[in-house]
């Protein structure tokens, strides 16, 4: 899964808009690293990654994986994935968790996704001011909503799924990684403020919150 910020790493590292690396390296609107047929990352340059200063948070957290609840208050967790083939999948030969998180500097990627947080509060109020419940079924309004988000293709036009992920094309290049998240959630905050569509903010809800770790299930306990 890929965040709003690791699209603006990738974009950066690799030279281009956000909008042209969704493109060359994602799928479902840029929530996801595109592989090729043969199973290698895209971003793959012969055996290194050509991105790699630029390189996702899962990427650098691998093989741990976080996670995340919102809805009954735990704290994240940071846990040890299955090795991939090939892979030793280990992390803690030269110390703890906090060592291997510092060693990957994951900081940067840990606070944009917390400020994306406030994307999703937005998001959840006001789909809760637009969305009439006694005439629409919560099930299923939410069935709708994690079917939109989550295909591959054949989904509708959602704005607040394109500008997610594409930072620059919301006024966001040419400026820092910190002040371009900051910029970015302003715009998001504005963007969802306007909508009054509940269907597309609850695709865009369900997106947001996938791409930061969340569950799906974890947007509809909210
Ligand atoms: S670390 Fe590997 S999977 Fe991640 S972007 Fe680089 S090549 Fe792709």
């Amino acid at each position: 899964m890929l965040s709003p910020f690791d699209l603006l790493c990738l974009a950066r590292e690799a030279g281009v808009s956000t909008s042209e690396a969704i493109g060359r390296f994602t799928i479902r609107r840029g929530s996801i690293l595109k592989f090729r047929d043969d199973g290698a990352c895209v971003a793959l340059d012969g055996v290194r990654c050509g991105v790699h200063r630029g390189r996702p948070l899962a990427c650098r957290l691998y093989p741990l994986g976080i996670e995340r609840y919102r809805a009954g208050g735990d704290d994240d967790r940071f846990v040890t994935l299955e090795a991939a083939v090939g892979s030793l999948g280990v992390y803690g030969d030269r110390g703890t968790v906090d060592d291997f998180l510092d060693a990957q500097d994951v900081g940067a990627h840990l606070y944009a996704n917390g400020c994306y947080a406030g994307s999703s509060s937005d998001l959840s109020r006001t789909i809760a001011a637009t969305a009439d419940f006694d005439r629409i079924v919560p099930r299923e309004f939410w069935r709708c909503a994690v079917r939109e988000a989550l295909a591959e293709s054949g989904y509708d036009a959602n704005p607040l799924i394109d500008a997610t992920f594409d930072l620059d094309g919301f006024g966001c290049a040419r400026v820092s990684d910190a002040d371009a998240v900051a910029a970015h959630v302003g715009v998001l905050s504005e963007m969802i403020r306007r909508e009054s569509h509940p269907d597309i903010l609850a695709a865009a809800a369900v997106m947001l919150a996938v791409s930061l770790g969340y569950s799906p299930g974890e947007v509809i306990a909210d």
